[in-house]
């Protein structure tokens, strides 16, 4: 079925929200749904810190310290993955494009894959944010998840999602999730409001 889907109906969605939001636990069965690639940014830049390739002893620095690597990095990883075959049939894209100016500069290339269908937006208050990560800091020992960290992170995060947030907006590709339920809630969510969009369904592409 999956099989069926990808080969005729293109999806490319863009997941938002803040780190610990559940783009992570969202975004691997919201691709396996619709039978198409999770590209996310971060685990692609871990995977090249894990692999010791140039780029990734370059950046894992930063990538421990919660800062963001330059925009040209990140583009040309994400121009390297969005060619490949298996991102032809769309994508589900996690925290790239992350501010209005990677946007910007990546419309040009997602245009070139027929464009972003759906961004969906993960809303959740700081609070649980700071819990969630707090948890996951033990759970899966990721460094950036320390608490000072996960302060800078947040603060990026709220300087950069308005001005995102609005750039989708006015493309009319904005779908705005309310991410406290349980991940399972937070799927049905995101599917309904896919679906009344007419998302995944074959209207428009194919
Ligand atoms: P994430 O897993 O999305 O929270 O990303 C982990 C880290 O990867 C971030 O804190 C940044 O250091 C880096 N990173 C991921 N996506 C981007 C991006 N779009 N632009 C710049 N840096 C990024």
């Amino acid at each position: 079925m999956h099989r069926y889907h990808a080969a005729t109906v293109a999806v490319r969605l863009l997941l938002l929200g803040a780190p610990g939001s559940g783009k992570g636990t969202q975004g691997p069965p919201l691709a396996e749904r619709y039978g198409v690639p999770h590209l996310s940014s971060g685990e692609l830049l871990r995977h090249q810190v894990k692999a010791g390739t140039e780029l990734g002893q370059e950046w894992s620095g930063a990538l421990d310290r919660g800062e963001m690597v330059p925009d040209d990095v990140i583009l040309s990883v994400m121009e390297v993955v969005l060619a490949s075959p298996e991102a032809a049939h769309g994508y589900v894209l996690d925290g790239f494009p992350r501010t209005a100016a990677q946007a910007e500069r990546a419309e040009a290339l997602l245009a070139r894959t027929g464009g972003l269908d759906a961004v969906i937006y993960l809303d959740l208050p700081d609070d649980v944010v700071r819990d969630r990560l707090a948890e996951r800091a033990t759970a899966q020992g990721r460094r950036d998840d320390d608490r000072q960290v996960v302060e800078r992170r947040l603060r990026f995060h709220h300087d950069q999602a308005g001005p995102l947030v609005d750039h989708y907006r006015r493309r009319g590709k904005l779908v705005i999730v309310d991410a406290t339920g349980s991940p399972d809630e937070v799927a049905l969510e995101i599917g309904r409001q896919l679906a009344a969009r007419g998302v995944g369904q074959g209207r428009g592409d194919a």
